[in-house]
């Protein structure tokens, strides 16, 4: 299908409500898109998705929101009935009334397909096109700028090629990649040093920083994004004794064989079973009632590549 083509079916399936809406925010600085921008959401102005909780749904006034936010509009019904006020006009429609918006869940695919297209995929990096963009949404802006700052194949495999190369930036995503898994965490606050080389930093991110994990490739039928406990720990330079190099949020650690590990790629990781998302995929652990997934594919594997991209503004 050509781009010529793909707008042509946009059109006809979105109607005039969306095309305005769409027209707007590309005129009002859409960034990378192409003078495309993707709808948004009228209620939680997150981007909309062709599947899952940022799928559009329609209510009987026939205003669309996203199914996480029917959820809570139904949630929090003033009178308490399983009906969503609309939060444009305020008219409701029964939960049993409430329907995927189907012609605008197809034109979001090949709108996102050729939106795509369009974004600019940082010098240097290991993600595919796809797998970027896939970042990027779950980042809430695909107009956001990443630069590759750390590749363990480019600039070196040990903990101090690490914090070489990401020194003092903020606002990170670990890119971890295993055969067909590509996966990570994103972290708002830096690498910080323990002042003593020989001692951890461990941070608590629950007030000035935010952790969260994602999966890429290889666990869900798309880009997902997973809870964390919101903690970070960072070694120091002459760290021996427990652990490894960089723990990111709950069970996620880089650089576990040897202390300070000789190689940054040996990594440890799984994912509480009340954290998973819904459709995973992925390999899950043999006591499901501690842990429910191995995004790795086992507890302990050495990656194929470890990435940092530092995340920029728009
Ligand atoms: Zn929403
Ligand atoms: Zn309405």
């Amino acid at each position: 299908m050509t781009a010529d083509l793909s707008a042509g079916f946009i059109i006809r399936r979105m109607g005039l409500g969306c095309l305005i809406a769409m027209a707007a925010s590309s005129s009002a600085g859409g960034g990378g898109g192409g003078g495309v921008s993707v709808p948004k959401c009228s209620v939680c102005k997150d981007e909309y998705q062709s599947d899952g909780d940022k799928a559009p749904h329609v209510l009987r006034c026939g205003h669309s929101c996203c199914a996480a936010c029917v959820r809570g509009l139904i949630r929090t019904h003033p009178h308490g009935r399983r009906a969503a006020k609309c939060a444009i006009c305020r008219a409701a429609t029964a939960e049993i009334d409430v329907r995927p918006n189907h012609g605008m869940r197809e034109a979001m695919a090949a709108l996102l397909a050729i939106h795509m297209q369009t974004v600019d995929v940082p010098q240097g990096t290991s993600l595919t096109r796809q797998e970027y963009y896939g970042l990027l949404g779950l980042l809430g802006d695909h107009t956001m700028k990443l630069q590759s700052v750390y590749r363990a194949s480019r600039d070196g495999t040990t903990y101090a090629d690490l914090l070489r190369c990401v020194g003092d930036k903020q606002r990170l995503a670990f890119v971890i990649r295993k055969d067909n898994y590509v996966f990570g965490a994103f972290i708002s606050a830096g690498l910080k040093l323990p002042d003593d080389p020989t001692d951890w930093h461990e941070y608590d991110c629950d007030y000035d920083c935010d952790v969260w994990h994602f999966s890429l490739a290889g666990h869900f039928p798309q880009p997902t994004k997973i809870e964390s406990g919101q903690y970070v720990w960072v070694a120091g330079r002459e760290k021996s004794g427990l652990g490894g190099n960089v723990g990111i949020g709950d069970n996620m650690w880089l650089g576990v064989s040897g202390r300070p590990a000789a190689d940054i790629r040996s990594c440890f990781q799984y994912t509480y079973s009340h954290q998973v998302p819904a459709g995973y995929v992925g390999v899950r652990c043999t006591d499901p009632a501690q842990c429910s997934a191995l995004l790795g594919g086992s507890y302990q594997f050495c990656a194929d590549e470890i990435e940092v991209l530092h995340v920029g503004g728009t």
